[in-house]
C-alpha cells in the first residue's frame, strides 16, 4: 500500500529521471475548450456547473457560439497550446454536432481532438477527427465517487473507456485531488490505469467553488500532489501526465514538473497572457530545467486580427487578441 513518503525528494528525483528518459524535456501548455455551460446531470458535488443548473432556463442558450469555439482553437494553434480536450456538460450537443466540431478543429490545428463530453454509447460514430476519449473519473475512491458524482457511474465510464480502446482510440482519465481521497486510494488509481490501459492521466487540484460543499475546503498540499504524481510516473514511465494548477497556486508548477508532469493546464489563457502570471508560468518551467512548447508572453504570436480559416471567426479572433493585450492584473 502507498503511504506517506518521508523522502519525497528521492521520490521526485527518481520520477524526474524517468520522465526525462522517456519523454524528453518539453512541457506542453494544455487548454480545455468548453462547448457549453450546461450539464444535464449537474449534481457532482464539487462542480461549478452544479451551481448553475437551476439558474439556466434555456440550455440551448448556454451553448457557446460555434465560431467562437473555432476562433479559440485557432488562437491555441497560433500560441502553440495543445487542446487538452473538447469538454461540455451532458446533453448539450449531439454526437453528430460534436463530430463536426472536432473535424473542423482538426482542420484548424492539424491534430486529432481528445473528447471529454461525458459517457456515451455512440463511440462508433467517431473517426479519425478524434484522438482519444476521456473518462471523468474525478475521484479515485469508488465509495466516495458514488456520493460525489451520483449520476456518473464508474462502471459506465470504465466500460466506455474499454470500448474506446477496442475502437482504436487512446484513453485518458481526469482526477481531482482534494475531494476526500487519501494516499491509501492510490493503489486503486494505479490498478485502474493498469487494468484499463490508460494512456493519459489529467490531474486537477480542487478549486473550492462557492455554493458547493467544498466552499471552505483547502486545495491539496503541493507535496501531497507531488507524491501522487511521482507514484504514477514511477509505476508508468511512458504514460502522459497533465497537471492542473490554478492561478493562485502557480508555485506548484515546478514541483509537479519534477514529479513527472508532461504538460500543465487550468489557466485562464487570454487573461493571463503577457501578464506577471503568464511570465511566472514560463519561469516555473524554466527553473524546472524544461523547455516550454508554446508561449504565454510572445505578443507577436497572437498574429493578425483575421482568421486564416473563415472570415466569420474574425470578430472572435479580434476579441481574443484584445483580451490578451489587456493587462487585467
Ligand atoms: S457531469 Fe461534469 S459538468 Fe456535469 S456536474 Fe458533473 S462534473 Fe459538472
Amino acid at each position: 500500500m502507498i503511504e506517506m513518503d518521508n523522502n519525497i525528494f528521492d521520490l521526485m528525483k527518481k520520477a524526474n529521471e524517468i520522465t526525462l528518459k522517456n519523454h524528453g524535456n518539453i512541457i506542453t501548455l494544455e487548454r480545455a475548450i468548453f462547448l457549453s455551460w450546461w450539464c444535464d446531470k449537474g449534481d457532482c458535488a464539487f462542480c461549478y456547473m452544479s451551481t448553475q443548473k437551476n439558474k439556466i432556463k434555456d440550455p440551448r442558450k448556454a451553448k457557446r457560439n460555434i465560431n467562437n469555439i473555432y476562433a479559440e482553437a485557432e488562437m491555441c494553434k497560433r500560441l502553440d497550446w495543445n487542446i487538452e480536450f473538447l469538454s461540455g456538460g451532458y446533453e448539450s450537443f449531439s454526437t453528430k454536432e460534436i463530430k463536426k466540431i472536432a473535424a473542423n478543429i482538426k482542420e484548424i490545428t492539424g491534430d486529432g481532438v481528445w473528447l471529454n463530453t461525458g459517457i456515451t454509447n455512440d463511440l462508433e460514430e467517431f473517426g479519425n477527427e478524434i484522438k482519444g476519449i476521456t473518462g471523468a473519473i474525478e475521484i479515485v475512491n469508488p465509495k466516495l465517487h458514488d456520493k460525489i458524482c451520483p449520476s456518473k457511474s464508474l462502471d459506465d465510464i470504465s466500460q466506455m473507456l474499454d470500448i474506446s480502446g477496442d475502437l482504436g482510440f487512446k484513453k485518458a482519465i481526469t482526477i481531482i485531488l482534494g475531494l476526500g481521497e487519501t494516499l491509501e486510494d492510490m493503489d486503486y488509481l494505479l490498478n485502474y490505469i493498469k487494468n484499463h490501459k490508460i494512456d493519459r492521466v489529467i490531474f486537477y487540484s480542487l478549486n473550492p467553488h462557492k455554493e458547493t460543499i467544498y466552499a471552505n475546503s483547502s486545495q491539496p498540499a503541493s507535496l501531497y500532489y507531488a507524491q501522487v504524481v511521482s507514484h504514477v510516473r514511477l509505476a508508468f514511465p511512458k504514460i502522459e501526465i497533465i497537471c492542473g494548477t490554478w492561478i493562485d497556486n502557480l508555485a506548484n508548477i515546478g514541483i509537479l514538473i519534477l514529479s513527472g508532469a508532461n504538460g500543465i493546464t487550468k489557466f485562464p489563457l487570454f487573461k493571463m497572457f503577457g501578464t506577471k502570471y503568464g511570465k511566472r508560468v514560463e519561469e516555473e518551467v524554466k527553473w524546472s530545467g524544461r523547455e516550454l512548447k508554446g508561449t504565454f508572453t510572445d505578443k507577436i504570436k497572437l498574429g493578425l486580427e483575421k482568421s486564416k480559416f473563415n472570415p466569420e471567426l474574425d470578430k472572435f479572433i479580434k476579441r481574443y487578441i484584445k483580451e490578451s493585450l489587456k493587462n487585467k492584473y
